[in-house]
């Protein structure tokens, strides 16, 4: 069975900031129709970051810019999180090897997940998460999931 690594609220677990989901029935019945099994993995969580957890965005450039060491992740309150969110990718990468995962569904404008938008200290802003940008840097491929 093929399978898929999505992001860990798109399938229903409580892992935003808030302790809320994000589950996303129609990705869920598409993905059990083509016969994907889906993987769920929170980078956030995973990285060492709690929930709930002050939201966080991404300062001085996206997530590319956080991996080239040029930006960082800051969370609400100002602690800098960047090395949690940097390892979370990490092990997102990992776990998609693992699983044998071909493709990442994630969660759009996450500073983590966000495949062609992110939260930002400008706002929402063009870009990757620090996580869809190391999947994408190893190549395998992200969908954006709004
Ligand atoms: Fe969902 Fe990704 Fe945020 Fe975790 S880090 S709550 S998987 S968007």
């Amino acid at each position: 069975m093929a399978k898929a690594l999505v992001s860990a609220c798109l399938v229903g677990c409580a892992c935003r900031f808030d302790g809320r989901d994000k589950r996303a029935a129609a990705l869920l019945d598409a993905l059990a129709r083509a016969g994907v099994e889906a993987v769920p993995f929170c980078p956030e969580e995973a990285g060492g970051l709690g929930t709930p957890r002050p939201p966080a965005t991404l300062v001085g450039g996206d997530g590319e810019a956080v991996l080239d060491g040029h930006a960082t992740v800051v969370a609400e309150g100002g602690r800098d999180v960047t090395a949690q969110f940097v390892e979370g990718a990490r092990l997102a990468v990992e776990r998609a090897r693992s699983e044998g995962c071909d493709i990442a569904y994630l969660k759009e404008r996450s500073p983590s997940c966000g495949c062609a938008q992110v939260h930002t200290n400008e706002g929402v802003r063009r870009g990757s998460g620090v996580t869809a940008a190391l999947l994408r840097r190893n190549g395998i491929p992200t969908v954006s999931v709004d």
